[in-house]
């Protein structure tokens, strides 16, 4: 067994840390993001020929956690967590594969960072013995999975803020259909209104002494990693039938599913190009095309998940890859704007009857481009999300309803309820302090 990998923040201002504690914090102290010292590097024959996803993941993982008082507990929190299928579908029409990600609770791929996140806290030791109140920003998908991952775990509560009336009904039904120590708090504002929000609570001492407050946005490492697992399994399957590498088309918002793809890659697994669907959020395209890196506020698109202006896994980025030149030549994005969506979604209904989400067809466009410049290869496109979570864009178009998978549809059965909050740093804090008193 090699020695314990070291977290350190990509800003280089805060101590190195375990991988506990770098789940546990979230944020580096620096305000930077947490990455391992160096990526592990493993062989195909490194892993069991017949494994589940639980089986990969547990292989794949144990270097990142050799060391760490949950190295232990790794194919417990692997088998808990992924206790789904994630299949890789063909699409013979396309010459082509389908990455399905969203047969989680929540049909969303934010399922596997969610549960594993919270199969790994529930495993660390904390010193304070009150209730821990878990504050998630969302816009639409994560907020569901971190509320679904951590329903009716005790010694945690679930404070959700998303955008009111930016999600979709289905969305917003989930986020509010939870009950018991998950909140929901519908906020007259947009999702960067939500984050800052979040931010501005986590960094308040007072607050936090009368109440522990902790995040699970997607900038933990605990969500990351575990992303990495069905890259993995998907891109052995496929090395052990064809000896090729597999090919991944992403639909990408904060990056922290397409870095996944490429560390999966850099530690030496059969990955092969990676290409990068942004919705009409044209920061990453923009500088893959060779212009400089410029954050700015998201527009609202169809695909709402992917509505990010100023990716926070961008810093994971640059820091993998060591200088922007290497970073572009590593891969490539492409922006697809919503009438190209919507176009797309109908276009794959009405030839071959399929239903995609609005944030899955960015990457199908991306796949009708390259076979319309001639590109044969076997590409994969990960679907992010079960389209029927978007009835109200998806059914339209391709012309009927869509089933509703049973997890989906037992929430949509229960009733939901979210609390208004306005916009503001302070209606957050101030409902919070309120929230705690017995
Ligand atoms: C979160 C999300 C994305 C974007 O993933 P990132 O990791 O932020 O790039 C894409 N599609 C869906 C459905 C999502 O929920």
């Amino acid at each position: 067994m090699s020695a314990a990998l070291r977290y350190l923040s990509t800003r280089g201002r805060a101590p190195a840390a375990t991988l506990g504690e770098a789940i546990a914090a979230g944020l580096a102290p620096d305000g930077g993001l947490y990455v391992p010292e160096r990526l592990p590097t493993l062989a195909p024959a490194d892993f069991a020929p017949h494994g589940t996803l639980a089986d990969t993941a547990a292989t794949l993982l144990a270097p990142f956690f050799a060391g760490d008082p949950l190295a232990a507990e790794l194919p417990a929190i692997c088998a808990e967590a992924l206790d789904f299928p994630v299949p890789l579908r063909a699409l013979p029409y396309l010459d082509a594969q389908v990455l399905e990600l969203f047969h989680g609770p929540t049909a969303a791929f934010k399922d596997v960072g969610a549960r594993f996140l919270a199969a790994s806290l529930r495993r660390l030791p904390r010193a304070d013995a009150r209730t821990l109140t878990i504050l998630v920003a969302t816009s639409g998908d994560t907020g569901a999975a971190v509320g679904a991952a951590f329903h009716r775990q005790p010694g945690v509560r679930v404070v959700i803020l998303y955008p009111d009336g930016l999600v979709s009904p289905r969305q917003a039904h989930q986020l509010g259909c939870f009950g018991d120590n998950v909140q929901a708090l519908r906020v007259a504002g947009r999702f960067d209104d939500c984050q800052r929000m979040v931010k501005a609570a986590l960094n308040d001492a007072g607050l936090q002494h009368a109440l522990p407050l902790s995040s699970a946005n997607s900038i933990s490492l605990g969500r990351l990693l575990p992303q990495m697992s069905y890259y993995a399994h998907a891109a052995l399957g496929w090395w052990r039938e064809h000896r090729a590498p597999l090919d991944f088309i992403v639909p990408t918002g904060n990056l922290g599913n397409a870095l996944a793809c490429l560390w999966v890659r850099a530690m030496g697994l059969p990955v092969g190009e990676v290409r990068l669907a942004c919705n009409a959020n044209a920061t990453l395209p923009e500088f893959f095309a060779g212009r400089d890196y410029a954050p700015r506020e998201a527009v609202a698109t169809l695909a709402n998940a992917m509505d990010v202006g100023a990716p926070s896994n961008f810093e994971r980025l640059r820091w993998s890859f060591g200088d922007d030149d290497a970073v572009r030549h590593a891969l490539q994005a492409e922006s697809v704007d919503d009438a190209t969506i919507r176009r797309t979604i109908a276009a794959h209904a009405r030839t071959h009857g399929e239903a995609f989400c609005p944030h899955t067809a960015t990457a199908v466009h991306v796949l009708d481009r390259l076979r319309e410049q001639g590109d044969a290869r076997p590409w994969t496109v990960v679907a992010t999300a079960h389209p029927a979570k978007f009835e109200q864009v998806v059914e339209p178009l391709v012309g009927h309803p869509l089933a509703v998978p049973s997890a989906l549809a037992a929430m949509l059965q229960r009733s939901a309820t979210a609390a208004p909050l306005a916009a503001s740093d302070e209606a957050l804090k101030h409902w919070l302090r309120r929230s705690a008193q017995p």
